[in-house]
């Protein structure tokens, strides 16, 4: 009979402690993959605002920085507004889809044909953030109009060379609403894009992202 309770009240004072113990397992596991996933990938806490790229491609490069630069259709020192992104396949191919960084509304659209240094382009504007995206050189006429609705991930027009342009890349322009006024901003403000000449991979699709990782984890 004592020995019964004594094993019942064994049982009463043991469980809450395996629970407790468990508990700091499990917290510390959970802790420490987060910790690993983090500082095995720096891109997971990149802290840009913006992680969806303006194409779907399978690599990319910057081949123009923003700012002061020789002009590359004319004489002297010019300002570039924005940056040159070059997106391509795996088998080369220039002609990749362009696509909205983010949800917004048409507000600028140019045609090549009506002789634009823009060439074909568009431009989105995203109330929420006050951010306007600008999308040059598109090889041909876009198929929006002025106040068209866009989704994030919506294919805007094809990587082109239209327009004051020496050959197939994205002229990537930014501005932000500031009061009644349109400031040029830098797009790395806001984007981790590569440095001029660095070539990066594009993981447009989450599930070949996660194989990829998959792989790097086992080759560590
Ligand atoms: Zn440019």
């Amino acid at each position: 009979m004592k020995a019964k309770i004594f094993i019942i009240i064994g049982v009463v004072i043991a469980i809450p402690f395996i629970a407790v113990i468990g508990l700091i397992v499990i917290m510390s596991s959970v802790i420490g993959a987060v910790s690993i996933g983090g500082g095995s990938d720096g891109s997971n806490d990149s802290g840009y605002l913006f992680r969806d790229l303006p194409f779907l491609a399978d690599y990319y490069t910057c081949t123009s920085d923003f700012g002061s630069r020789s002009n590359p259709t004319g004489q002297g020192i010019v300002y570039h507004q924005g940056i040159d992104l070059v997106a391509f396949k795996k088998d080369g191919t220039k002609a990749v889809d362009i696509v909205s960084v983010f949800d917004g509304v048409v507000v600028n659209v140019t045609e090549a044909s009506s002789g634009s240094g823009a060439g074909n382009s568009l431009e989105v504007f995203d109330e929420v953030t006050g951010l306007y995206v600008r999308y040059m050189h598109m090889a041909l006429k876009p198929n929006f109009n002025m106040n068209d609705n866009v989704k994030k991930g919506d294919v805007l027009g094809i990587q082109g060379t239209t327009g004051n342009s020496t050959g197939i890349h994205l002229h990537f322009e930014m501005h932000i609403q500031d009061g009644e006024n349109k400031i040029l901003v830098n797009p790395r403000d806001w984007f981790d894009f590569p440095k001029q000449g660095e070539y990066r991979q594009i993981d447009n699709n989450e599930n070949k992202e996660q194989e990829e990782n998959n792989e790097e984890s086992k080759r560590d």
